[in-house]
Parts: C-alpha cells; sequence; structure tokens
C-alpha cells in the first residue's frame, strides 16, 4: 500500500486525489490471519505541509470470541483519519525536522513514498484485541469445567456453581 505523493505535495493546498484499494494483506501481521482482502477508498488531501489521508476500507479477519474463545470471521470497518508527514521538502530536497510525537507509521519516506500498511494494521490490532464475543447472546465458558456452554449445557451444577450454596448443602 505505497503511494508516491510527490504530485500531491507540489499541487495547491486542498488539492486531493482518490484511490480505490482492492489489495491482499496476507501477511501484514504475524498475528493477524486475515480472511479477505483489504478495499475500499482512501482521499488524499494537501493540507498546509502533511497529507490528510481520510477513507473507509474493510477486511475480515480471524478474531477469538473473549466468551467463549472460539475462532470466527470478524468484519472489520476502517475509519481512516491519519495525517502523513513528509521527511524532506518537496522543493528543495532538504530533510525536514520530524517531531519524536509523530508515530513512525505516518512519516513518508524521502522518496516521497507514503505507506498505508503500519496505520492499517495498527487499527487490525486493535480490531483484533478489543472483538466483541461470537454472538450477542454467547454463553461463554463454563467456569468449572471450561466446556464452551453454546454446545450445550455441562454436567456441573447450579449449586456447585454457586460456594455459597455448596456450604448449605453440606449442612443438609
Ligand atoms: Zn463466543
Ligand atoms: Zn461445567
Amino acid at each position: 500500500m505505497r503511494f508516491n505523493v510527490a504530485q500531491i505535495l507540489k499541487a495547491t493546498t486542498g488539492a486531493s486525489r482518490r484511490y480505490e484499494l482492492d489489495e491482499d494483506i496476507s501477511g501484514i501481521d504475524d498475528d493477524l490471519q486475515i480472511l479477505s482482502s483489504l478495499i475500499g477508498r482512501v482521499v488524499f488531501t494537501h493540507t498546509l505541509d502533511e497529507i490528510l489521508v481520510t477513507g473507509r476500507l474493510s477486511t475480515v479477519l480471524q478474531a477469538a470470541c473473549p466468551r467463549c474463545l472460539e475462532s470466527y470471521p470478524l468484519d472489520v470497518e476502517i475509519d481512516l483519519e491519519e495525517e502523513f508527514v513528509p521527511s524532506v521538502d518537496i522543493w528543495v530536497g532538504a530533510s525536514l525536522p520530524i517531531s519524536e510525537q509523530v508515530d513512525p507509521g505516518l512519516v513518508i519516506d524521502e522518496h516521497h513514498v507514503l505507506d498505508l500498511s503500519e496505520v492499517v494494521r495498527q487499527y487490525l490490532v486493535i480490531a483484533q484485541t478489543t472483538c466483541p464475543s461470537c454472538r450477542p447472546d454467547c454463553a461463554g465458558l463454563c467456569s468449572l469445567c471450561g466446556q464452551n456452554l453454546n454446545l450445550g449445557q455441562c454436567s456441573c451444577s447450579e449449586v456447585t456453581l454457586d460456594p455459597r450454596l455448596a456450604v448449605l448443602k453440606e449442612l443438609l
């Protein structure tokens, strides 16, 4: 997802360019299992001294349900709005100072190449680590035997699930 933005950097402030994406991102991160290509549209806009990238991208990745731990395909929508900063002055070729606060993934390289990969990777990692349960009524795992309760009740009784009731039962 590398784009040469020299033309946009030379254009007047406010100039923009639109790209349609259909990218194979299967190798974007060793810890992510990508199930479909990344598709969508991005718009690069030349702001005062940066390139504003906006757009909406979508893909599907393999997520693990936080309740039952089963893998399931998670649809991810990325609402992109990031400012990329040039590291070289487009007109004179001199290096530009980059603030330490700028994420290295948001720096346009010395060949005026803007790479969306790192930003997209970060969005996907967050989506994976904050994924919702596999379905709204996911029953999760039994806290005693670990059985996936979506597949049926286990034999642990209601009584032993509640330690206060278990104590009462022993007294009987
Ligand atoms: Zn689940
Ligand atoms: Zn159980």
